[in-house]
């Protein structure tokens, strides 16, 4: 096979492999290219880090060799970039806990994401995904969180080396798939996997019939140089989702992060109001608000816009930020501020307020429901203020920042 594909070196980082024939007259030509390569650049062989591997020759000529050489004898099999290299055809023992180590790692990477974003996997502890994890694996801009999903990154990355197979044909692992596997075969798609055949080939044969409609109608995506890409073409196989217009403000960078969570959260309507957990049959002991008196049932609508306290902290708030506003919802207020012809990193802080707003109110539910502690609008209405200022003055040198000064200064001032 190295005849057929011409391989005479491989070269990685600082290691070099050189192949060559088993006779002296090629190891002295070899080792003069070495002294020539060493005269003119001054860099020389590790010798306690090179070895000479041998195979199918005569003692004589072996002993020649490595009287040559001056290298120590290597014996197969050895580690080359952490996996293990062999002559021979790789036994299922060899490779096999290399394979299980990343094939339960793929599977693990999404439940570790979701345990992270839901809490335990654990069936005692398990608590409600609150959005499903297909939406949670889009980007930002379509309503997701940007997490990639590893079943379909893995499809996709497979994909390239689909791509490479068809397209890249100068690759050294493509040449050789070509002149072994497919030597008699036009196309990969109508290729038979054959009985005896390496791992990553029946697995890349296995996946292709879910990529091949995909692929073949050209819904893989590349780069500007004209190269695969794995990002667009995993987005591209995630398939087409409405553009989310207000995404930039639930994410915007004016907003501390724990509180764009809790945003983007609300904007799907998906966080866990009593109204909530009774349509989703979840037990409730008491199902009224429990920041008022007015025992009303807490739903989504009353707790955020509705309810007296939620109202006395925005419009003290929209106050202080110059603005009158009525608040109907995180979702429509966010509209409303995207249309409004504000600087834009004077829109970005009253998104940053609005947000600020919405995490406290859920903040100051949660203490009174589940630590019977209440929470005055006062100190929410300081501390978002405080939280604010200390962000303004963190984003005050920034470039969107600059042409909006007297906003900032009226903000500092109050
Ligand atoms: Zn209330």
């Amino acid at each position: 096979m190295c005849k057929k594909v011409k391989l005479t070196h491989l070269i990685f980082v600082d290691d070099l492999m050189i192949f060559y024939k088993g006779n002296l007259a090629t190891v002295n030509r070899v080792m003069e290219a070495l002294s020539h390569f060493s005269a003119a650049t001054s860099l020389e062989a590790n010798m306690e880090k090179s070895s000479v591997f041998l195979a199918g020759i005569a003692d004589d000529t072996r002993n020649q060799i490595i009287k040559r050489t001056g290298f120590a004898i290597g014996e197969f099999p050895i580690k080359y970039l952490g996996l293990p290299l062999s002559p021979k055809k790789w036994r299922k023992i060899d490779c096999w806990s290399l394979i299980d180590k990343i094939t339960q790692r793929i599977k693990e990477v999404d439940k570790i994401c979701r345990s992270y974003l839901w809490g335990s996997s654990d069936e005692e502890k398990k608590k409600v995904a609150l959005v499903s994890w297909d939406k949670v694996c889009h980007p930002k801009r379509l309503g997701g969180l940007n997490i990639k999903g590893s079943n379909t990154w893995n499809i996709t990355s497979m994909g390239q080396l689909i791509w490479q197979i068809i397209e890249n044909k100068e690759a050294l692992w493509v040449k050789w798939v070509h002149g072994i596997y497919l030597k008699d075969e036009s196309s990969i798609w109508n290729h038979k996997v054959p009985i005896e055949c390496s791992w990553y080939w029946r697995k890349l044969n296995a996946i292709k019939y879910q990529m091949q409609e995909w692929y073949c109608q050209g819904k893989y995506k590349l780069t500007q140089s004209g190269k695969y890409s794995i990002t667009r073409s995993y987005h591209a196989l995630l398939g087409h989702r409405p553009h989310m217009k207000i995404a930039d403000l639930i994410w915007t960078d004016v907003a501390l992060p724990k509180h764009r969570f809790m945003v983007w959260l609300a904007v799907q309507g998906r966080l866990l109001t009593q109204e909530r957990k009774l349509r989703l049959h979840i037990p409730v002991e008491d199902s009224d608000c429990c920041l008022c008196d007015e025992q009303t049932m807490e739903t989504t609508v009353h707790l955020f816009e509705e309810c007296s306290w939620t109202k006395s902290v925005w419009q003290e708030l929209m106050k202080w930020a110059g603005i009158t506003w009525t608040n109907n919802g995180i979702k429509q207020v966010l509209e409303c501020i995207k249309v409004k012809h504000w600087k834009q990193f004077q829109t970005e802080v009253v998104a940053a307020i609005s947000g600020a707003i919405l995490y406290h109110t859920w903040r100051a539910r949660n203490w009174k429901k589940f630590n019977r502690k209440s929470v005055h609008r006062e100190e929410v209405v300081t501390q978002i203020k405080k939280e604010l200022i200390e962000r303004l003055y963190f984003l005050s040198k920034s470039k969107k920042a600059r042409n909006c000064s007297f906003f900032i200064q009226h903000l500092q001032c109050i």
